[in-house]
């Protein structure tokens, strides 16, 4: 198992879904670091903080620490999830999930171009706290 993936731009490419899938993950990735890079600097920027100082004295369009490094937290973990995506399609792995290494549906990806696990799967982790499921008895 595990040796479906064709050499990209073999014969005419096999399809061009995943390619599709890789610039969606691309921009989403330029997003993401673009709104990271936002939140760190307003996190960094003194004025935000003199207005945060007034406990609750925060004016429109100025948001607080706890919701900035909230953002920050699951930008990040969205990055990663990118990331990684993308680093399986460089490897040929792309689509294919984690867990049982049966392809992804193309409307799952559809939705969710960074998914790693089949629904199944994904559903297995969730009900087990996020770890992989042992082994059914
Ligand atoms: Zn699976």
């Amino acid at each position: 198992m595990g040796l479906v993936a064709t050499e990209p731009g073999s014969e005419n490419g096999p399809s061009t879904d995943s390619i599709e899938h890789q610039q969606i993950l691309e921009q989403r990735r330029e997003e993401l670091e673009e709104r990271l890079n936002g939140y760190r600097q307003q996190l960094a920027n003194p004025e935000r903080q003199k207005v945060s100082m007034g406990d609750t004295a925060i004016d429109g369009g100025t948001i607080s620490d706890i919701q900035l490094q909230n953002s920050i937290t699951s930008d990040q973990l969205a990055l990663n999830q990118v990331n990684i995506a993308l680093k399986k399609s460089e490897d040929g792995t792309y689509g294919v999930c984690e867990d049982c290494d049966e392809p992804i549906p193309q409307d799952r990806l559809d939705a969710q171009p960074d998914a790693r696990y089949c629904v199944y799967c994904l559903t297995a982790r969730e009900k087990n706290g996020g770890d992989p499921p042992t082994t059914l008895v």
